[in-house]
């Protein structure tokens, strides 16, 4: 109430002192009372119409942007536009700290890799961020207000959306992207909807392979079983002669070599995917590799095949871990003879190239192998001809485990091969993982490691 005394005492000052001059006026003219009377009126239009200027000038600042300060005054409507002004300016902080909030906020929901979408209660879209933009193929800007349901048709999302029955998540085809989406729909406030779509086509795609994994494993291992069964019910109940019981033992023997050759494959897989990387500073000496998987490839053949190890160079050493190298490199020379015909030729080569990579080449003048499959070659249990890969003791994950243990030391698996004609697999290592110079280190370093180990 303190802005209220001044402005009565103003007010009445103003009429008293135009009742003051009204009084000596009207005295003049003999009418003093009229005169005082005239006199108050005017001094208290007077005391209006001075207030009034300043108020107009306020309310002009108040009508525009208030992008200026309010006008300046010691009296009464100075004190007004002083105040209207801290208070806008408050506002504008809150208001700008509130915005940088929702700035902040919005970026960490973009940052999101899941994607995320308003819908209010007539499921038109209010909000989208670029990654449910992006899974669900629609347009950030232009499809705002839009309903989702026109824009994203997949059948089982329109159905969910109109079933309203929001408790579990649905999977549906990226609209887009070509992949598979997890999407959740919750409600909120009146009617309104938040949208959760997450991207699953990795999640989806490793489950089917686990499943295809576990069927082709049980696969495998229920054929020799059942074989060795029905072998172990012949010998039960049927009076063989020596002869026969010995082929059964044979055939039986072959069936547990199958499994046996099965599970260390499949623990030799399990043991790539779950060790850490191979060191690279162990050195491994590639002729002593090589004239190792050569002479395995000899007992396998039995003489049946030309087989040769070319080694371009002088002694060369490969980084990383020696039973991995031995296995990827033995992988390809049994394959090898397992598909060349009797008579062919097997060759292994060690070259260093320009570049200073290292490449180990397997080449057989075998069946070869139709464009179509090389593709699919690393895949697990993948066989061009599945009974030839059997009856030859092949598990169908020789080149998925050569494939994991290039991968594993930074190098890769090319395979060319013709109908016919026979087959080149090449090995590559990247140039960090090869050292061919005599270097007296080196050597004495290897020469170090191979009496720790033994
Ligand atoms: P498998 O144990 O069946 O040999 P791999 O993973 O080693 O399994 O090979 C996958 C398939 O690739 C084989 O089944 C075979 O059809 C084909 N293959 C591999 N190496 C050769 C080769 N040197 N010549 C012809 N075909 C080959």
């Amino acid at each position: 109430m303190t802005w209220l005394a001044p402005r009565l005492f103003g007010l009445l000052m103003a009429i008293a002192a135009g009742c003051f001059i009204g009084w000596m006026t009207g005295h003049a003219l003999r009418a003093p009372w009229t005169g005082s009377l005239l006199g108050c009126v005017l001094g208290a239009c007077a005391y209006t119409l001075a207030d009034a200027l300043p108020a107009l000038r306020f309310m002009r600042w108040l009508r525009g942007a208030q992008d200026v300060p309010a006008p300046r005054d010691r009296r009464f409507w100075g004190e007004v536009g002083y105040r209207v002004e801290r208070a806008l300016r408050l506002r504008d902080r809150k208001v700008e700290e509130e915005r940088q909030r929702l700035a902040q906020f919005l970026s960490a929901i973009e940052a999101s890799p899941n994607g995320v979408l308003l819908l209010n209660d007539h499921d038109q879209i209010e909000w989208c961020s670029s990654m449910a933009a992006e899974h669900l193929g629609i347009d950030k800007q232009r499809d705002l207000a839009q309903p989702i349901t026109n824009l994203v048709r997949t059948p089982a999302f329109v159905a969910h959306m109109q079933a309203a029955q929001f408790g579990e998540p649905i999977t549906i085809p990226a609209p887009r992207a070509g992949g598979t989406l997890s999407v959740i729909v919750r409600p909120y406030g009146e009617g309104s909807k938040l949208v959760l779509t997450q991207d699953i086509t990795e999640r989806t795609r490793n489950e089917a392979m686990r499943r295809d994994f576990v069927a082709n494993v049980s696969h495998e291992i229920r054929t020799p079983l059942t074989v060795l069964a029905g072998f172990v019910d012949t010998l039960a109940n049927l009076p063989l002669t020596e002869a026969e019981r010995k082929r059964v033992m044979t055939l039986m023997r072959q069936q547990t070599d199958r499994m046996q050759s099965l599970v260390g494959d499949l623990l030799t897989l399990a043991q790539l995917e779950g060790s850490p990387r191979p060191p690279s500073d162990r050195w491994v000496p590639v002729q002593e590799l090589l004239r190792r998987v050569e002479s395995d490839a000899v007992s396998l053949s039995g003489s049946r095949h030309r087989i040769s190890v070319d080694l371009e160079g002088g002694p060369c050493l490969l980084a990383g871990n020696e039973a991995e190298l031995h296995s990827a490199i033995a992988n390809l020379m049994t394959n090898a003879v397992r598909y060349t015909p009797e008579g062919g030729q097997v060759e292994a080569h060690w070259r260093v190239r320009p570049d200073g990579s290292g490449e180990v080449e397997v080449r057989d003048t075998g069946i070869g192998i139709a464009r179509e499959h090389l593709p699919r070659l690393t895949e697990r249990f993948y066989r061009v001809d599945g009974s030839r890969s059997r009856e030859t003791g092949g598990t169908g994950l020789g080149l998925s485990i050569v494939k994991h243990v290039m991968q594993r030391h930074g190098g890769e698996l090319q395979v060319h091969s013709e109908v016919g004609r026979g087959s080149s697999f090449k090995l590559l290592f990247p140039s960090t993982r090869v050292r061919c110079a005599v270097d007296p280190d080196t050597a004495e370093a290897t020469a170090a490691q191979r009496t720790e180990r033994r």
